[in-house]
């Protein structure tokens, strides 16, 4: 399991209440694991595809799974499919960005967003026209 830069660890870093309707996201496409129904974080992830013999429907299934549940699932082997046919994947590098969204409003930001702290009015600078800049 590759080390990554979790939610929870850059918020211990900072001052101020995260905004709680932020989500991090570590995917391009962010992707819930079909098991426990959380976004996938780690770079590493179970999957199992079935496609459709017919050319109309490409995808019959598409499961992904998180490390942690597949773990949690390995010894009974009780995912929704069959365990021999879930394989271990890494996501491409360019399918990997590390972001926030806001839920409400679907904007994107690549630092955290904090809820209750000022906002640097150096990062608006372009918005208002930079009028009072020294
Ligand atoms: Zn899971």
């Amino acid at each position: 399991m590759s080390k990554q830069l979790r939610a929870e660890l850059c918020l211990a870093n900072n001052k101020g209440e995260p905004d709680p309707d932020c989500e991090y996201f570590t995917w391009k496409q962010p992707t819930r694991c079909d098991e426990c129904g959380q976004w996938i974080h780690d770079y590493e992830y179970y999957f199992y595809e079935k496609k459709s013999i017919e050319k109309s429907q490409r995808h019959l299934i598409r499961y992904f799974c998180c490390i942690s549940c597949y773990m949690e699932k390995l010894p009974t082997e009780s995912f929704l499919h069959p365990a021999n046919k879930i394989v271990k994947k890494e996501l491409s590098l360019k399918e990997r960005l590390q972001f926030y969204q806001n839920m409400v409003t679907m904007r994107r930001y690549f630092e955290v967003q904090f809820a209750r702290v000022p906002l640097n009015a150096d990062a608006y600078f372009h918005l208002n026209g930079g009028g009072d800049k020294a």
